[in-house]
């Protein structure tokens, strides 16, 4: 056992604070991984909080880690010492199930085991995510990550938000000539908007903020339209081939699903404490639109993404924090003030836990 510094809530309504535990000596198929980033992400907050009722105290939150391999055990054959590699939201699942075998882990019949909050070995004892020292993590689950290393806190978010916006772009067939629809700009919408135009749509922003308008171009929007806006929402009716909607908050979905054209989709993956009120079924009906959902992605698509930012040069907008402030960035970021994504710098973990 190997004694782990991590900042931890110790109930839904205690700050974030330090907090020490063991990660287990890595076996045979272990990589064992000194964290240097973690990305944060909105679901750390929901489940600091308590706010999707399923967090087991103490939680240590965090999966969105780029580190470097310390160890790795006898049988590990893809990563050795000094490797840069990731971990994102998933640290196993059963590995047998039909979704594990295709590898779509994510939606393995008897759960995958989360990062962090996740049930460890089927017991009750959790187990703890990346704001933390270090972690070990079986070889299947740690990514290779061939980003420039200057670039690696702002791959941090890809593990998280990058695959969750990769996948459902990619499920629904998102190409070149298709009008794509990004709700939200925050950390899952910035990288959507990225991800979709690198894939040759055209990209058009739905945000609640006006002051972002002038980013959305620059990540790659084509066009930004205020949500809260009826006539800019009018003059995209009917017009969108997909919509991937981001929005961490309860609201009028179909506002949305009108924008839709005929067997158009709209895949929710912002995951609010509470629910949308529920759409006007004359809003499906009448243009066969569908209204879906997507979780993260699987392995091999976690890597395939990789891949696919490096290639294209893509890496996440971040603001760096030291751990102590990660409260400030939790209420930074339900005001929606997160340009895009905030990268804890793991280095100032020690200093934050004196
Ligand atoms: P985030 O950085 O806080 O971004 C959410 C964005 O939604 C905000 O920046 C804001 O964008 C918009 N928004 C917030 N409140 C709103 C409201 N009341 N009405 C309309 N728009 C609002 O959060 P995130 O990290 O991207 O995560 C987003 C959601 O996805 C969270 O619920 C998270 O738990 C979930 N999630 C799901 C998966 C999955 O696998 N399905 C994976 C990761 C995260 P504008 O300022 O542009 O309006
Ligand atoms: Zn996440
Ligand atoms: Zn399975």
């Amino acid at each position: 056992m190997t004694p782990t510094l991590a900042y931890a809530a110790v109930s839904a309504k205690t700050p974030l604070a330090p907090f020490s535990f063991e990660r287990r000596t890595p076996g045979d198929e272990d990589v064992a991984i000194d964290i240097l980033h973690c990305g944060v992400c909105h679901s750390d907050l929901h489940t600091a909080r308590n706010e999707w009722n399923n967090t087991l105290y103490p939680t240590v939150p965090g999966h969105e880690i780029v580190g470097r391999v310390t160890a790795v055990g006898s049988r590990v054959r893809k990563f050795k010492l000094g490797d840069t590699v990731g971990v994102g939201c998933m640290v196993d699942s059963c590995r047998n199930c039909q979704p594990c075998t295709d590898g779509l882990e994510q939606y393995c019949d008897k759960g995958f085991t989360g990062t962090y909050n996740g049930s460890l070995y089927g017991g009750a004892e959790n187990t703890y995510g990346g704001y933390s020292s270090h972690i070990v993590v079986r070889e299947s689950f740690v990514l290779r990550v061939s980003h420039d290393a200057s670039q690696l806190a702002a791959v941090a978010p890809l593990l998280c938000a990058g695959i969750t916006t990769y996948s459902p772009l990619r499920q629904w067939g998102v190409k070149r000539g298709h009008k794509v629809g990004i709700v939200g700009l925050g950390g899952l919408g910035h990288m959507g908007v990225k991800i979709a135009a690198a894939m040759g749509a055209h990209v058009v922003l739905f945000t609640t903020s006006a002051d972002k308008r002038e980013d959305a171009l620059r990540l790659g929007a084509h066009e930004v339209v205020l949500s809260r806006n009826e006539d800019e929402m009018a003059a995209q009716a009917g017009r969108l081939d997909f919509i991937l909607n981001t929005v961490a908050a309860p609201h009028d979905l179909d506002a949305f699903l009108s924008l839709l054209k005929l067997d158009g989709t709209m895949t929710l993956v912002g995951a609010p404490a509470t629910p949308h009120p529920s759409p006007n079924v004359f809003n499906l009906i009448m243009r066969r639109r569908r209204l879906a959902g997507s979780l993260i992605g699987g392995i091999r698509e976690t890597q395939e993404m990789l891949d696919f930012c490096a290639e294209h040069g893509i890496v996440s907008d971040i603001e760096t924090i030291r751990m102590d402030q990660i409260e400030t960035a939790y209420e930074r970021m339900l005001k929606s003030d997160v340009k895009y994504r905030f990268v804890i710098d793991m280095a100032t973990l020690a200093a934050s836990a004196v």
